[in-house]
């Protein structure tokens, strides 16, 4: 293969191949996948319009990491490597494992927790079942990718040590499961785009965390490619028809770049595509992955509240009111969206379980139906039933990639129906479909609390196996649900600035800001309830100094004493010492899920090392382990602390210096100005208005003001109507504003399936920057 060749291989062949080297290298494909395989059928097509090939549609990761289950992890990625084998796809992009700084990111249906340690055990594990096929996994989006709004070019502004403990913990976590590439995201993380991010790409990704394998770009993540290739960005994605292969060869034939660096990006290219080239198609029927998801949804179902109304007996006589019975909300939207060969729901399948019930559709899922009649219709019945379940949620389009949610609020019509059906009826359950957290300020009015998030095709046996008493609920939230939004203390600093977003909070992500500040919330991070008791007993620690070279063992009794067969997820947090650093109260070290049968007890083994105990020191540069006391806690969840044991640190490392007093260390939220006391640079302004000259990396609603600019957002209005046959003006504005106005031109151009290329975008660039001999140039040629 010749260095031209080689620089071919730099960019993709289409939206979903690898380039192939004519006779000397095929290529490969990948295709989307955390919650099953969305193989799209057209190459050109990566917005998903048209449909893919049917696969499974499995839940959500949002609900597999409620499993608190690494096995259900591996499961599902196995899984959906044994259909990505059937489907001949090569690489599958997946797992997103990033941190739920706030409950309105649009895409937390797509990641799994906001503690580290739990999203890096389920996405490794998830690579471990998919590899396991000889199928590719990418981990994304690597890093600090944690809103939807301006997703493209906003510079997360990230503390060192929140870095750290917190956006890359879970990285380091996930790439023990050795994936063969990782995924860089769309953001700036610190100044600079993680596509072009050197100290992020090379030097913590490869150097520091031994990731050998290759950086793909997230789609029309690159701006510079001379540049990400610099960074360590091995692979851009999707094709862009020739314009970065001109801007590598010519950076390349006026030396300003080394053959080598080609070379070794390159390689990486090769590498992947031998590995996985020869993959033989396996025949499958689905059955395996329709376990598989069922067996996922059993496990991650959380009840949040239980007022002795479930499990339902068969004799009940049940109402099943709300339109999610008969058309269940299964999946988040975007990229991840799989196009399920089924879709079960409730009504499909309460037969096996009752005949005594009746349905009634309780409000309108878009919007045909009259709410009030429809509300009107179960207030005359409701009385009349042993038991209410209500089917709620929140509908599709409230949680998307692409868009941030803008309040955590079931529909008004849910809420009211809700309210006024618990009047009437003592025992109303209400079921949730949902892919992150929400109010419920219903929760003192209704017996019972399901919160069962997104199930994936069969949104129903898993769900009525616990209604129904067959199975004991064993999921977890893995997420804080706070009671109202500003709760939250990232609100104040999320998605509000089309700049730059500081995460001021530092590493006071979810609980870790919430217990170490005492603040009620509406359920804990890891809470969840069960059908049976549990008693836990005996806690053991075999030594009580932590040291660098002894691992402590902790064992604890948990016995089932109920009378049915159920799972307990034990959780071991470690309460920090007290300090001159600040940190949160706890955190989560380990967990395990143990089922027992009634009556049966086990004995739960964990092993901790050293860096359990351990936080990122800024003077170090490295974890370590502050002197003083901790306490090893077993816990319910992670406000509730049931045995512990104290453990010490005798001495602080010899290189250890005392840190100041920080307003970290007691004041909820920290200035602005404390805040750049963490950083050695000026921080970018949140806001700033971008006025000419522009470039590439401008978005579409900086330059609207300009005579080209308006022309090119009537085109991509025109386009957009097209594309998704939409006769609704007010949801094409929407999109075309609130979406596409906030998205690069460059990544305009690689998105829009050729109907314009980068080329001519630079062409409209240089004339709304009155380059107009250039620009023309550029439209002729
Ligand atoms: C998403 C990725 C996805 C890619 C390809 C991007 O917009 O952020 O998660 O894998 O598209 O569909």
């Amino acid at each position: 293969m010749n260095i031209l060749d080689k620089i071919k291989l730099l960019s993709g062949k289409d939206v979903w191949h690898t380039h192939d080297i004519n006779e000397k290298l095929p290529s490969i494909l990948m295709s989307d996948g955390p919650s099953g395989l969305r193989k799209q059928i057209d190459n050109s097509d990566n917005l998903g319009v048209n449909n893919s090939v049917p696969s499974t549609l499995f839940p959500a990761p949002a609900t597999l990491a409620c499993s608190f289950n690494p096995k259900m992890a591996y499961l599902m990625g196995e899984a959906i490597g044994l259909e990505a084998r059937n489907q001949e796809v090569n690489l599958v992009l997946a797992p997103g494992i990033n941190i739920k700084r706030n409950d309105l990111c649009g895409r937390n249906f797509e990641y799994f927790s906001e503690d580290p340690l739990l999203a890096g055990i389920m996405g490794k594990k998830y690579i471990e079942g998919l590899q396991s096929n000889n199928v590719g996994a990418s981990l994304k989006h690597f890093a600090a990718n944690n809103q939807e709004d301006y997703r493209f070019n906003i510079d997360s502004v990230i503390d060192e040590r929140a870095l750290r403990e917190i956006y890359l913990k879970n990285f380091q976590i996930a790439l023990e499961a050795k994936p063969k590439t990782v995924m860089c995201s769309y953001n700036k993380l610190n100044g600079e785009l993680v596509a072009q991010n050197k100290w992020l790409l090379t030097d913590v990704l490869r150097d520091e965390f031994k990731f050998s394998g290759l950086v793909v770009s997230d789609w029309g993540a690159v701006s510079n490619r001379v540049k990400s290739l610099k960074a360590g960005l091995d692979l851009e994605m999707p094709a862009n028809y020739g314009y970065s292969y001109k801007l590598v060869k010519k950076t390349l034939d006026k030396n300003e770049i080394t053959k080598e660096l080609i070379e070794k990006s390159a390689s990486r290219v090769i590498k992947l595509v031998n590995e996985l080239k020869d993959n033989k198609k396996l025949n499958l029927n689905y059955d395996y992955s329709k376990e598989a998801a069922r067996t996922i949804a059993r496990e991650s179902i959380v009840l949040l509240k239980n007022e002795n109304v479930l499990p339902f007996r068969e004799t009940d006589k049940v109402l099943i009111v709300g339109e999610f019975a008969k058309r269940p909300r299964n999946q988040g939207g975007g990229s991840s969206f799989v196009n399920s060969y089924e879709s079960l729901s409730l009504l499909s399948e309460i037969s096996k379980y009752t005949q005594n019930y009746k349905y009634l559709q309780g409000y309108s899922l878009d919007g045909n139906g009259d709410d009030n009649l429809l509300l009107k219709e179960v207030l005359l019945e409701a009385k009349d039933y042993d038991k209410v379940l209500i089917m709620s949620g929140l509908p599709d389009d409230y949680e998307t990639e692409g868009v941030d949610r803008t309040n955590i609020d079931l529909p008004s019509s849910h809420l009211k129906l809700i309210d006024q059906v618990s009047k009437i009826n003592n025992n109303v359950v209400v079921n949730l479909y949902t892919g992150a957290a929400i109010a419920m300020p219903f929760i003192n009015n209704v017996q019972g609390v399901i919160n069962s998030h997104l199930l994936g095709f069969d949104s129903a046996t898993a769900l009525l196996d616990i209604v129904y008493g067959k199975v004991s609920p064993s999921g977890r939230l893995a997420y804080t649900n706070p009671f109202r939004i500003e709760d939250n203390i990232s609100s104040k600093n999320f998605a509000n600035a089309n700049n730059a977003v500081y995460y001021l909070e530092s590493i006071y992500v979810g609980y870790r800001y919430y217990v170490t500040r005492q603040k009620e919330v509406l359920f804990p991070f890891g809470y969840g309830l069960s059908y049976s008791s549990f008693e836990y007993s005996n806690i053991f620690i075999d030594r009580d100094v932590i040291t660098k070279d002894n691992k402590i063992t902790l064992k604890v009794n948990v016995k089932n004493t109920g009378n049915i067969e159920a799972s307990e997820v034990v959780m071991v947090f470690i309460e920090n010492n007290k300090s001159s650093v600040h940190k949160p109260l706890r955190e989560l070290r380990k967990f395990d899920k143990v089922n027992l049968q009634p009556k049966e007890e086990k004995v739960v083994e964990f092993t901790l090392e050293y860096d359990d105990f351990s936080y990122y020191d800024v003077n170090l540069k490295r974890f370590h382990v502050d002197r003083g006391k901790y306490k090893i806690q077993v816990c319910k969840n992670a406000n509730e602390v049931i045995l512990e044991e104290v453990v010490k640190r005798l001495e602080n490392d010899f290189d250890f210096i005392e840190h100041e007093v920080s307003a970290y260390n007691n004041v909820d939220i920290v200035s602005d100005e404390d805040f750049r006391k963490l950083f050695n640079y000026e921080l970018p302004l949140r806001n700033v208005k971008r006025n000419g000259p522009y470039s590439l990396d401008n978005n579409l609603e900086d330059v609207k003001e300009t005579f080209i600019g308006k022309l090119l957002y009537k085109l991509i209005f025109k386009e957009v109507e097209k594309l998704y046959k939409s006769n609704d003006k007010n949801w094409v504005v929407n999109v075309v504003n609130n979406t596409i106005g906030k998205t690069p031109l460059r990544t305009i151009a690689t998105m829009s399936n050729k109907v314009i290329s980068l080329r001519q975008m630079q062409a409209l660039v240089d004339l709304m920057n009155r380059k107009i001999i250039r620009g023309l140039l550029k439209v002729w040629w």
